[in-house]
């Protein structure tokens, strides 16, 4: 159940692509309401309702719990079912989501998401300037990965000083589950500062790539109940469910996966079993973060210094869930609303909507 309504729903047909836009605004209690723009194939347009207000709503708790200027949102752009966009219809749709995004006027910016692209946003960047995610050679700021690794080594120290009393990585073995973008960079790091690594992908190539850290390969079956103090799931959301959790050897669940439970039941769970729980949305914030810098024109340094962050807003949620003796994923969804309840603006001086509308047609 939503704790918050959401102040704006977009519902546009494009009108150069017959296809849905979706745009909904959870928030922009705090700043702008930033979220990627999904491109999917849904079997009813209310689906793509639904899942555009779910994930905007995630992104305001993602924003707020991480200490960013940011508001929530999402963009659903809905392909067709039975066959793939050819170049000119994506195009044609990306236009649309650009329209969009333009005619919200700035209180919606978008960036990349499942099915969409650096590429993609420059295409829309032609409609509109509210958009981030851009390559490099467009003034982007390009690939995530290594900012939101190096957020998840930040909150995988925190975790441990939490637990141990000591943010010391060489003392612990973490297991890296996906070896990817950002479990390869997170392995690096993690190796760079003296842990013992254990790493798994179901990609077998990416054996050479353990070899090249000096760890230790599992099979991928076999991962989760590795014999270590820090699990860290980098692959596909659901890593830990109802039948992996009693598999787990680990004090600690620690990765940049997007919903890392299968359920939130499972943080009760792991909370019972002494098992230590980094909310997935608070350790995987760096990818945010990224565009956050992108937005705002950060450099180097101060992004890094907002990504350090990371480690601190987790502390303060350990904190808080110990004092109210809550699970840590309620801890973080409490930072949360405790922000936003904080800057939520003077009531009657903002305007909500839902909007059904037609996309403008090309003015180019
Ligand atoms: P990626 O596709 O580059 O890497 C995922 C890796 O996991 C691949 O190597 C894949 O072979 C492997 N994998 C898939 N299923 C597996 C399994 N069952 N066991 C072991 N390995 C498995 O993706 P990524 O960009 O590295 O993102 C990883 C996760 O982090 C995703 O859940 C993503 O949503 C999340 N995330 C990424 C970013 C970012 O900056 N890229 C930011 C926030 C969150």
């Amino acid at each position: 159940m939503s704790l918050l309504e959401h102040e704006e729903v977009l519902v546009g047909r494009g009108e150069r692509s017959g296809m849905y836009v979706v745009v909904a605004i959870h928030s922009t209690t705090l700043g702008p309401a930033l979220g990627g723009a999904r491109l999917w194939s849904y079997a009813a347009l209310g689906d793509a309702i639904a899942d555009a207000l779910r994930l905007s709503e995630a992104m305001t708790y993602k924003a707020a719990a991480a200490g960013l200027d940011l508001g929530g949102g999402k963009a659903v752009l809905c392909a067709p079912p039975e066959h793939g966009l050819t170049a000119e219809e994506r195009r044609s749709l990306l236009l649309d989501v650009g329209d969009a995004v333009e005619s919200l006027e700035g209180r919606y910016v978008t960036a990349e998401d499942v099915g969409t692209g650096t590429e993609d946003m420059t295409v829309i960047g032609e409609r509109t300037s509210h958009v981030v995610g851009l390559p490099p050679d467009a003034g982007g700021s390009g690939d995530p990965s290594p900012v939101t690794a190096r957020g998840v080594e930040r909150a995988i120290a925190a975790c441990c000083e939490h637990r141990y009393a000591s943010a010391d990585l060489a003392a612990h073995t973490v297991t890296v589950i996906g070896l990817g973008h950002v479990g390869h960079a997170l392995a690096t790091r993690l190796s760079a500062a003296g842990a013992k690594l254990i790493v798994s992908d179901i990609d077998a190539s990416k054996r050479t790539a353990a070899d090249e850290l000096g760890a230790r390969w599992v099979e991928p079956e076999d991962a989760i109940a590795a014999e270590c103090e820090v699990i860290a799931p980098c692959a596909l959301g659901g890593a830990i469910s109802e039948e992996t959790i009693e598999r787990l050897r680990c004090e600690i669940v620690c990765g940049s996966a997007n919903n890392v439970l299968a359920s939130d039941s499972l943080a009760t769970q792991l909370h019972e079993r002494g098992i230590l729980y980094a909310p997935d949305f608070i350790a995987n914030a760096g990818g945010l973060i990224n565009v956050y810098g992108e937005l705002n024109g950060l450099e180097r340094g101060g992004l890094d210094e907002l990504v350090d962050g990371i480690g601190d807003a987790l502390m303060r949620v350990f904190e808080l869930a110990a004092e109210r003796s809550i699970t840590p994923l309620e801890g973080a969804r409490a930072v949360a609303l405790e922000r936003l309840d904080q800057a939520r603006k003077p009531s009657g001086t903002s305007f909500s909507a839902s909007r059904a509308a037609t996309l403008p047609a090309s003015r180019a």
